[in-house]
C-alpha cells in the first residue's frame, strides 16, 4: 500500500496532517527548504513534530532540499547529526554530494531525492540512487509507464505529487525567480539565503505567472499580457492506477495553504486510497471527482491570493 505523505508548514499543520490520516509528514528545516521561512521550522519545532509523529507510529521527514555551498556543508551535517540523534531517520535532499555524504556518515537513514532534482528518466534515477537516495520524486510530467519502468529497472522507490502545479520550465532547473530578487543574506548560523532562488535558500516568486510582454528583435512590443502555462493538476483519476503500479508514496504539497484546507485534502486522499484498496472490484472514481471539485476551488482561491502577493512582492523589491 502506498504511503500518503503531506506537508507540515507549522507544528499545527503537522498535527492536522497526521490526525487526518497521512502516514507521513514532511517539514522544511529553516533556511534549507524551498519555501519561505514562515513555512519552515526551527530545530525545536522539528523535534517536537517528530515526537508527535513517533507517538502515532508515523514518519516525519525533514527537507534539506536546497543546494549547499561547500562552506555550508558543516552546518548541514551538524543539523542532521542533531536530528538523527533524536531518532529522525528520514530526509529529503536535492544535492547529490550532500546525499552521498549523509548516506556514508549516517548509515540507515532514508533519503528521498527531492522534486528539485528534476528526475525525468531512468538514468537520472540511477544517478541519485548511486548517490544514496532510496526514493525519488517523479518530475511532474512523468508518465505512469516511465514511473513503473524506473521502479522496476532501477530498483528505487517512486514518489508522486498528486495535488500540485506543473512549472512552466522544469522546476528544479528554473532560475526565473532569482532574476527578480538578486539579494542574499547570511543568517546567524552562517547559512546563505539567495532571496529569489528556491534552490539556494530563498523562494520562488512565481514570476512565470506574471503578465509578460514579448519584445521583438528591434525592441518593439509584439504581444502584451502574455501568461505562461503553469497548470494545476489533481491526479484523482490516476490514484487507483498509481497504487496498482506500486508507487511508494503519494504526496500532497501545500505548506503555504491554511491548516483546515490541508487537513481537508489529507482526509479526502486518505478516504479515497482506503476505499480503493479495500474493495477494488466495485470501486468507482466518479463520486470522488465530485467531492474533489470543492477542494480544487478552495485550493485555487488560496493559491491565487498567495501568487498575487508573491508577484507583487517580486516587482516592488
Ligand atoms: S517561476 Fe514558475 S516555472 Fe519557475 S519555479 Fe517558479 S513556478 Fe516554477
Amino acid at each position: 500500500m502506498a504511503e500518503l505523505l503531506a506537508s507540515g508548514g507549522t507544528t499545527e499543520m503537522v498535527r492536522a496532517v497526521l490526525d487526518n490520516g497521512a502516514d507521513a509528514v514532511y517539514v522544511g528545516a529553516k533556511g534549507w527548504s524551498r519555501r519561505r521561512a514562515q513555512y519552515e521550522m526551527d530545530d525545536d519545532q522539528v523535534l517536537v513534530s517528530a515526537e508527535y509523529a513517533r507517538s502515532m507510529g508515523k514518519i516525519l521527514r525533514v527537507a534539506f532540499n536546497t543546494l549547499p555551498a561547500s562552506r555550508e556543508i558543516p552546518l548541514l551535517l551538524a543539523k542532521v547529526e542533531k536530528f538523527t540523534s533524536a531518532g529522525i531517520r528520514d530526509f529529503i535532499l536535492t544535492d547529490a554530494g550532500a546525499m552521498r555524504e549523509l548516506s556514508l556518515r549516517f548509515p540507515g537513514i532514508q533519503i528521498h531525492a527531492s522534486v528539485g532534482c528534476t528526475i525525468i528518466n531512468a538514468g537520472d534515477a540511477r544517478f541519485y540512487k548511486d548517490a544514496g537516495a532510496t526514493q525519488i520524486v517523479a518530475e511532474c510530467r512523468m508518465g505512469m509507464e516511465e514511473m513503473r519502468r524506473i521502479r522496476e529497472e532501477v530498483g528505487v522507490g517512486i514518489e508522486v505529487l498528486v495535488h500540485a502545479t506543473t512549472c512552466y520550465t522544469l522546476l528544479g532547473r528554473c532560475t526565473m525567480s532569482s532574476y527578480t530578487r538578486q539579494e542574499s543574506r547570511i543568517d546567524a548560523e552562517g547559512k546563505n539565503h539567495f532571496l529569489g532562488s528556491p534552490n539556494r535558500g530563498g523562494l520562488c516568486y512565481r514570476v512565470c505567472l506574471a503578465e509578460w510582454d514579448r519584445i521583438g528583435e528591434n525592441g518593439e512590443t509584439e504581444a502584451s499580457m502574455l501568461v505562461l502555462p503553469n497548470q494545476a493538476y489533481f491526479l484523482v483519476d490516476d490514484i487507483p492506477a498509481l497504487i496498482d503500479i506500486g508507487v511508494d508514496t503519494i504526496k500532497i504539497q501545500g505548506r503555504e495553504y491554511s491548516v483546515p484546507l490541508v487537513g481537508r485534502m489529507v482526509r479526502f486522499y486518505r478516504a479515497l486510497m482506503d476505499a480503493y484498496t479495500q474493495d477494488r472490484s466495485s470501486f468507482s472514481i466518479d463520486p470522488w471527482k465530485e467531492r474533489m471539485a470543492g477542494i480544487v476551488s478552495a485550493r485555487d482561491g488560496e493559491r491565487r491570493e498567495k501568487t498575487e502577493g508573491l508577484i507583487s512582492e517580486s516587482l516592488t523589491a
